[in-house]
């Protein structure tokens, strides 16, 4: 009698202690899952929330109060000859603000006969480089050099250049720097996507 409930006695203590470790096993699971899960979805928007370089890669539509919906693509057009745009034309009227699309560098002011009175900026990594042309004129302080800010005016919409003298606009361009970061030279990529899709900072509440 007495040994039998010594035996009973063990074989409780043992299939208890199982059940603990089977669910401390499971609660640390639980907690991992947990850990992973909460982990997923705050990668991105923490990473370009913080980032400098992740934020300063957000561009925005460089031209007062134009909004995503105004915009179009034109990037592939032909414009004579085997030219391409490789650009978007914002439509604006004369004299609308003009205004760095991202934090960065006026690396160069320029004049051509094509665009006109231009403006070539550098993101800060140096990584691309922003075209704005056909401008009316730079806003006053402008200068070579010059740091500036995203949403910072920087000139207004015209039509200098070969821009039709009815059609004030401006022609943004964006370019992927070369390793030896020339402001006339680089890969063109097109902005009308990175001007139209929200970014994962944008979308957070
Ligand atoms: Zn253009």
């Amino acid at each position: 009698m007495y040994m039998r409930t010594t035996v009973s006695f063990l074989i409780g203590v043992v299939l208890g202690a199982t059940a603990i470790l089977l669910y401390l096993g499971e609660t640390q699971q639980l907690a991992i899952a947990a850990t992973a899960h909460h982990a997923g979805p705050n990668v991105g928007p923490t990473l370009s929330r913080t980032g400098p370089t992740e934020s300063g890669s957000h561009v925005i539509i460089p031209v007062d109060g134009v909004t995503a919906n105004r915009l179009k693509s034109n990037f592939y057009e032909a414009r004579g000859g085997f030219r391409v745009h490789h650009a978007i034309d914002i439509l604006a009227p004369r004299s609308t603000p003009v205004l760095a699309a991202v934090d960065g560098t006026i690396r160069k002011l320029f004049v051509s006969r094509a665009g006109g009175i231009t403006i070539y900026e550098f993101d800060r990594a140096e990584q691309k480089v922003y075209y704005y042309a056909h401008l009316e004129r730079y806003a006053s302080t402008l200068h070579e050099g010059m740091s500036v800010a995203q949403g910072d005016v920087i000139g207004y919409v015209g039509t200098t250049g070969n821009a039709p003298p009815n059609t004030p606009h401006l022609h943004f361009a964006i370019s992927i720097l070369t390793p030896s970061k020339e402001w006339w030279k680089g890969e063109p990529i097109d902005p009308y996507p990175l001007l139209t899709t929200p970014t994962r900072a944008s979308m957070l509440p």
